[in-house]
């Protein structure tokens, strides 16, 4: 019998891991270690959506 990884794309810590939607691409996103400290002000899940989705 062969053995797989079963658990792809599945992450059990993630559920703990706050998230937003962004404001680019509509898209959620969690919570990821470089915005510890910016979280609150981010919008964007990559900096390609801040990229587009910041018109001003
Ligand atoms: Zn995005």
């Amino acid at each position: 019998m062969a053995r797989k990884h079963v658990n792809q794309g599945r992450a059990p810590a993630k559920a703990d891991l706050p998230e937003k939607v962004c404001a680019a691409c509509g898209r959620p996103f969690s919570w990821r270690k470089k915005w510890a400290r910016d979280w609150e002000n981010v919008r964007y899940c990559s900096d390609r959506c801040r990229g587009a989705g910041a018109k001003a």
